[in-house]
């Protein structure tokens, strides 16, 4: 019994969240991930509250890019592989990553605000406010609920699609004008320039509502019809 009571216990004590690594937690994740989940719980739009509602019943997974799996940093070094062509980061600073002062951890925090791969989130804890990390999650909810790994490395447009539906949603949940078709056309053109080599696709040639799933309700999960 004890021994159950103490495997249960990392997870108990990080309130709320499965974590991808629940034998290492900070107090600035715990915090931050905290008052998000207050700001998701409560929030007036579905995307919100549906994406708290995937969290805390572990749907999805969520941790600090300290805390990557061995195969998820190598995910992360395919994906973005100019930091290894540039000598940036290599395959073996992933030991150092738990390191308060790893000069890995720094470049990947300079690089994103979070990463997914399957049901695994990794957040950025230096550079968000819980605001803008409770946008994050919407954004690699969105992610995950698409299984967008598996579509994303085929091509510029297959990683086009998969992105413009997480900005999207995170439009959606800020409460933006995607009503709008200019607004839904600037966003096009600015994830344009966040998704290699992208320069021959054309925004107009993508609808204005992204195709896929966009809120993660039990029913896009696939529970219960
Ligand atoms: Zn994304």
């Amino acid at each position: 019994m004890l021994k159950i009571l103490f495997l249960l216990f990392p997870f108990i004590a990080s309130a709320q969240v499965v974590e991808v690594n629940p034998l290492h937690s900070t107090l600035k994740f715990e915090t931050l991930v905290t008052k998000t989940l207050v700001i998701l719980k409560e929030h007036r739009t579905t995307i919100g509250t549906e994406t708290y509602n995937s969290i805390v019943s572990g749907k999805v997974r969520v941790d600090e890019f300290s805390d990557f799996t061995f195969e998820d940093y190598k995910h992360f070094l395919i994906e973005f592989s100019e930091l290894v062509s540039t000598n940036k980061l290599t395959l073996e600073d992933y030991s150092t990553l738990q390191n308060p002062n790893s000069t890995a951890l720094k470049i990947i925090e300079n690089t994103i605000q979070g990463f997914a791969y399957g049901n695994r989130i990794y957040i950025n804890v230096r550079d968000h406010t819980p605001l803008l990390l409770a946008s994050t999650l919407v954004h690699e909810v969105n992610h995950v609920l698409n299984q967008s790994e598996k579509v994303y490395y085929r091509g510029p447009r297959q990683a086009f699609r998969e992105e413009y539906r997480a900005y999207y949603v995170e439009a959606l949940f800020m409460e933006q004008d995607l009503w709008d078709p200019r607004f839904c056309r600037m966003l096009k053109i600015k994830v344009l320039g966040l998704v290699n080599d992208t320069d021959e696709l054309n925004p107009d040639e993508f609808p204005d509502k992204p195709d896929g799933k966009l809120i993660p309700s039990l029913i896009n999960w696939g529970y219960g019809v």
